[in-house]
């Protein structure tokens, strides 16, 4: 399985603002975007264009424009505060649902949600999943896409724990995924360390 960890100062500087664990909820939400859109630009790079033409105000210029038919599915409920980065660059993007809840105390995932575009094999598609623990909730999304018939899957995660990359090696190995992010590991409760502890409660002050 592709994993592409992405190196850039902008992201170093926002993750570390990201982790801080006195940084309010107001400004996790514009970092959290901000990454994302970052993470987002990345991920697209190699999308379907076409040539065309455009009229300037001086002259016929040959142009591209996006080609492909692009899907996004945010995670419930986390995964939504990558979906607003991602309709900013890419507008045109069909968007799906995926409700996963994990339980608390065995940590695995359940789908309670589910409401995605069809035709999934004509589109490629991106899975907003902003933590990636114990690959459990992103392993359940990526068969769930398949089922559904998506082949081109690209899972976006803000962190990545080895564990979860690992476990996606075994179940998705044709899925590519894209972090910001990998880190040490997982603590007993299946939270990521250092990470930045839970993303769902921070985005939206729970
Ligand atoms: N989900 C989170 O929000 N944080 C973690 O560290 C792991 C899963």
């Amino acid at each position: 399985m592709p994993l592409k960890v992405l190196s850039h100062p902008l992201v170093d500087d926002a993750m570390a603002r990201l982790r801080d664990k006195g940084t309010p909820c107001d400004e996790f939400r514009a970092l959290a975007r901000r990454v994302s859109v970052l993470l987002i630009a990345e991920a697209t790079r190699d999308l379907l264009v076409n040539d065309t033409f455009v009229e300037t105000p001086l002259e016929r210029a040959a142009v591209k424009r996006l080609a492909a038919r692009v899907v996004a599915v945010p995670v419930l409920r986390a995964g939504l505060g990558m979906l607003d980065a991602f309709l900013e660059l890419v507008p045109s993007a069909e968007v799906g649902y995926f409700g996963l809840e994990r339980n608390e105390k065995t940590a695995v995932a359940r789908r309670y949600y589910e409401k995605v575009p069809k035709d999934l094999g004509s589109a490629v598609t991106f899975l907003l999943d902003p933590m990636l623990a114990t690959g459990g909730s992103a392993a359940l999304a990526i068969e769930g896409l398949r089922a559904l018939g998506a082949r081109n899957i690209r899972l976006l995660s803000i962190v990545a724990a080895p564990e979860g990359v690992a476990l996606l090696e075994k179940q998705a190995p044709d899925a590519m995924v894209y972090a910001a992010a990998l880190d040490r590991g997982l603590n007993e409760k299946k939270y990521i360390l250092p990470g930045l502890g839970d993303f769902g409660d921070r985005l939206f002050k729970t």
